[in-house]
């Protein structure tokens, strides 16, 4: 049954050229760049901090399948992971990451970034709705404290994760795997106090030794836990006997946009944690004294709709290193996918190319190859004056494992950012912006592309 809303005029708040909407990697990514091409750039979150699930789930670590190989992250991720390391000089005595931000200092640098770059933020302002006038969005609505605004925009880049503004503008998307639509679980990450940083010292990296422990003990069917969760990976471990980081509970069948699910799965998880929080006192010397610090303000997604854009990328083009000439991102191959069924959980080789997406994908880095993502993975099928950026963005489901790579979001972003300020200088539509000029921009602010350009546009 539904019920009619009736219309109603709500306050016109701002009227800017580019607005982004989520500011987590790839909203960052994409306001940044907007407004370094001089636009009047805005960025609404919907929390009330920066930085997406890094900060929002503990994700501080999130480089770590570049350790040990020569790939960095380009451009705009680059600057924040090197503009951070100056003003917060990492406090973890763990030798295991590539790279790691601490989540609240991050959260502080980011403000401050954003401010430098001349992004006017807007924090505590969910979007779920649009104004469509003529196939464009006219305006997006935010809901406050104070009933409903509308920002008006010259073009929206939507860097929700969920695709919550080209939801409300109509654009199909995919969701989950192709079969059922299960998306991968969700997780409420924990952050401990207490931990005997000399014993976890002693004999090497301690962290890692109780991650290879339980993962053995978990296939072995001895911790008697009720969460369907093989790995335990650990992030930082300060002098104050901090561990930042246990990512652990995992809540299965969850839609993350549906508010039963998202109640069911928040409630779960913590259980879940409280499980291996007790577990690990019990069993894993050097946590005996730990107390849990904070459980993350909310539960974060993997994957999430993903918008249908012009092109769709695939595992097959990933596989075979496929070139694109409207390419706008190299990145390093790799594969990282909770399996979304729990039962499965212990299935599969691991692999791709096995059995793999019975159970959980993983894939780490193991040689140079790389993929590519072509500029219309951020253009949807549909709306004149929408891009997408970041882990919503248009590919398969298995696709999306290596596409939600934190600093790959954040560089999707900065290429949108720059197609939409090429989109309102040279009034075109996304789809008809010069290819050769965002790519060009691309390289000059720091991005590794392939290829002579052509020119022209797609
Ligand atoms: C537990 C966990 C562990 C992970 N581990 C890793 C890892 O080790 N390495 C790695 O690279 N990736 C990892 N990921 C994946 C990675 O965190 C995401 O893919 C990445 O953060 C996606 O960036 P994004 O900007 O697209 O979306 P998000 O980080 O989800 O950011 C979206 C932002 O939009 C805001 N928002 C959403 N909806 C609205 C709305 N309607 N209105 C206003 N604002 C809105 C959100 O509050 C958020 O700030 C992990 C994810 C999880 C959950």
């Amino acid at each position: 049954m539904n019920i009619v809303v009736p219309q109603k005029s709500i306050p016109l708040r701002e009227q800017v050229q580019v607005l982004v909407v989520g500011g987590g990697p790839a909203g960052v990514g994409a306001a940044v760049a907007a407004a370094r091409m001089g636009m009047k750039t805005m960025l609404l979150e919907k929390r009330g901090f920066l930085g997406g699930n890094v900060t929002a789930c503990y994700v501080e670590t999130c480089n770590y399948f570049m350790k040990g190989t020569s790939f960095k992250p380009q451009g705009i991720a680059q600057e924040v992971e090197e503009g951070y390391d100056r003003e917060y000089p990492s406090d973890d005595l763990r030798p295991n990451a590539a790279h790691r931000f601490h989540s609240e200092y991050l959260k502080v640098y980011l403000d401050d970034f954003l401010r430098r770059e001349g992004v006017d933020v807007k924090l505590h302002a969910f979007v779920n709705d649009v104004v469509i006038r003529d196939g464009s969005i006219r305006a997006v609505v935010i809901q406050t404290k104070q009933g409903p605004q509308a920002v008006e925009a010259g073009l929206v880049i939507d860097c929700t994760g969920d695709g919550d503004v080209a939801f409300a503008a109509g654009v199909p998307f995919e969701q989950g795997r192709d079969t059922d639509h299960k998306c991968q679980p969700g997780t409420v990450s924990v952050r401990l106090a207490g931990a005997d940083v000399g014993r976890l010292l002693e004999d090497g990296d301690g962290l890692s030794e109780i991650s290879r422990r339980f993962h053995r003990e978990y296939r072995e069917g001895v911790t008697g836990l009720p969460c369907f969760r093989q790995d335990l990976p650990l992030g930082r471990l300060t002098k104050a006997g901090i561990v930042s980081y246990v990512n652990y509970a995992c809540s299965y069948g969850i839609d993350p946009t549906d508010v039963d699910d998202l109640t069911r799965g928040e409630q779960e998880c913590r259980h879940f944690i409280l499980d291996i929080y007790r577990y690990m006192k019990a069993n894993y010397p050097g946590l005996v004294n730990t107390e849990i610090a904070s459980m993350s303000p909310e539960i974060g997604f993997r994957d999430s709709r993903r918008i249908r854009g012009l092109y769709r990328l695939t595992i097959e083009d990933m596989e075979v290193q496929k070139h694109f000439e409207d390419c706008i991102a190299v990145y390093p191959r790799f594969y990282d996918m909770l399996t979304p069924d729990p039962m499965l959980l212990k299935a599969g080789d691991g692999s791709v190319a096995g059995r793999g997406y019975e159970g959980h994908i993983y894939e780490p880095i193991t040689d140079s190859r790389c993929f590519e993502i072509p500029y219309r993975c951020l253009v949807p099928v549909k709306t004149d004056n929408l891009l997408v950026a970041g882990r919503c963005i248009s590919a398969g489901h298995v696709a999306e494992s290596g596409v939600r790579a934190i600093s790959l979001c954040t560089m999707t972003g900065q290429a949108a950012g720059i197609a939409a300020a090429l989109s309102i200088r040279e009034r075109r539509v996304p789809a008809e912006v010069p290819v050769a000029e965002l790519r060009a921009r691309l390289r000059q602010g720091g991005f590794n592309l392939p290829g002579e350009e052509k020119g022209g546009q797609l």
